[in-house]
C-alpha cells in the first residue's frame, strides 16, 4: 500500500472523532511531516556512508515512512477515540495541531498520566532519601576531617575521610574517602 492511500484511509479514520474539515485536515498533515522529518533523520547519516546503494536506501526509507506514519496515526485515532478531552480540545482548537504528533501520553490523557507519573516520582524522591540517609550513616558530618585526601577525579581536597577497624585489632584501620563534590567514595 501506498502511503498516499494510506493519508485517504486515514482521513476516513480521523472522521468519525474530526468532523471539521479544515481540523482533520491539519491534523493529517501534522502526522505526514511529522513522519517524513523523522524517516529522514535515521537514514541521513547512513546515506553518506552508503553512496552506491540508492536504489535500496529510498526504498527503505519509504517503509519507515509508511511504518512511522501507520504507527502514529493510530495512536492519535485510539486516543482521539478513548479520550472524549483529548476530542474536545483537539476540535476546540486548544491543542497546537501542528505539533500533535510530539504529545507526551500527559499530555494527551492528564487524568490517566498523572497519578502514574506523581507514584514514580514519590518512589524516586524516597529513594534518594534513603541514599541520602545511607551516606550520612557512612559519612557522618561531625566526623568529617575536611582536605586531608586529594580526590583523583576532581584533584580537589574538598573530601572527607572516615576510619574502621575492619580487620584483626592490630591491623591498621581501613580508611574509607568521600569526595563532596564527586559524591563518589574509595578505599583510601
Ligand atoms: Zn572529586
Amino acid at each position: 500500500m501506498s502511503v498516499a492511500s494510506w493519508r485517504i484511509k486515514a482521513n476516513t479514520l480521523l472522521t468519525k472523532s474530526l468532523p471539521v474539515d479544515i481540523i482533520r485536515k491539519s491534523v493529517e498533515t501534522s502526522v505526514y511531516n511529522w513522519s517524513v522529518l523523522n524517516s529522514k533523520s535515521v537514514f541521513e547519516h547512513k546515506k553518506k556512508k552508503c553512496v552506491v546503494d540508492r536504489k535500496n536506501f529510498a526504498r527503505k526509507q519509504k517503509l519507515r515512512l509508511l511504518h512511522l506514519y501507520r504507527q502514529k496515526m493510530r495512536s492519535i485515532v485510539y486516543n482521539l477515540e478513548t479520550n472524549d478531552d483529548f476530542a474536545k480540545n483537539v476540535l476546540e482548537n486548544n491543542v497546537d495541531l501542528e505539533n500533535i504528533s510530539n504529545l507526551s501520553p500527559c499530555d494527551i490523557n492528564p487524568s490517566l498520566w498523572f497519578p502514574i507519573i506523581e507514584k514514580r516520582e514519590s518512589r524516586r524522591l524516597k529513594i534518594e532519601k534513603l541514599n541520602e540517609q545511607l551516606n550520612e550513616r557512612l559519612f557522618p558530618k561531625n566526623e568529617y576531617d575536611n582536605g586531608l585526601f586529594k580526590c583523583d577525579s576532581c584533584l580537589k581536597k574538598n573530601t572527607q575521610h572516615v576510619s574502621f577497624q575492619t580487620r584483626g585489632a592490630d591491623e591498621p584501620e581501613t580508611t574509607y574517602v568521600y569526595c563532596v563534590d564527586c559524591d563518589i567514595h574509595w578505599k583510601a
